[in-house]
């Protein structure tokens, strides 16, 4: 499958992407993931990303695209690829657009994760992540802890709240996605590409996923 999964933070695009990685092959890339990934190893990028990151903005246009196109080249992009977390920006979609083209690859689909602000800013407070960068394994205090506290379950490493998941940056992070992500919506909607589901539990909206396929 080719899909982007666009939503809110906290709508559980992390989630669904990990239930769904045995369903056929297809890649999660999670440009989140990649971004902290290059901000630990300390590279050219990471050290650009880090400021805006921890303040909860995007990161610029430019540094994401190359970056995207830099990972779509990779073969293991063939089988196919959840998008989670790009593109963030009408210039990033219509980069991705250009992007697929070149390389004579279509979405399938758009899935918008509809859900209540209320929702996600429960769920980004109470989240926890593996510190472990190749694990990255989501818990949530209140919902999903870790076996044993603050370990995690998958790999033993300290179990850790993201330094972008203060209040005050989540709320930046929230807003953000309101004025400079959610307007993608309405363009993919335009171009008959979107799906919207506004199921609660990750279970769900891999179903209403599978069913858009
Ligand atoms: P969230 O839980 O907010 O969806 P992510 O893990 O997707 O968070 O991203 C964390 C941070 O990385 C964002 O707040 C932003 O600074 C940066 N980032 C991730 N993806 C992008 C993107 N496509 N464009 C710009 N910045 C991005
Ligand atoms: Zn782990």
């Amino acid at each position: 499958m080719r899909i982007i999964l666009l939503g809110p933070p906290g709508a559980g695009k992390g989630t669904v992407s990990n239930l769904l990685k045995n369903h056929d092959g297809s890649v999660h890339i999670s440009t989140g993931d990649i971004l902290r990934n290059a901000v630990k190893e300390g590279t050219p990028l990471g050290q650009k990303a880090k400021e805006y990151m921890d303040r909860g903005d995007l990161v610029p246009d430019s540094l994401i695209i190359d970056m995207m196109e830099e990972r779509l080249k990779e073969p293991d992009c063939q089988k196919g690829f959840m998008f989670d977390g790009f593109p963030r920006t009408i210039p990033q979609a219509e980069a991705l657009g250009e992007l697929l083209s070149k390389i004579g690859m279509k979405l399938d689909v758009v899935i918008n994760l509809d859900i209540g602000k209320d929702v996600v800013l429960d769920r980004l407070t109470t989240r926890r992540t593996c510190s472990n960068a190749s694990c990255q394994a989501i818990y949530n205090v209140k919902s999903m802890p870790p076996k044993q506290e603050g370990i995690c379950d998958k790999c033993g490493s300290p179990v850790i709240q993201r330094s972008d998941e203060t209040e005050e940056a989540i709320l930046n992070r929230l807003e953000t996605y309101n004025n400079q992500t959610a307007p993608l919506i309405d363009y993919y909607d335009q171009k008959g590409m979107l799906k919207s589901t506004a199921a609660l539990s990750s279970d769900e909206v891999v179903k209403d996923i599978l069913a858009a396929l």
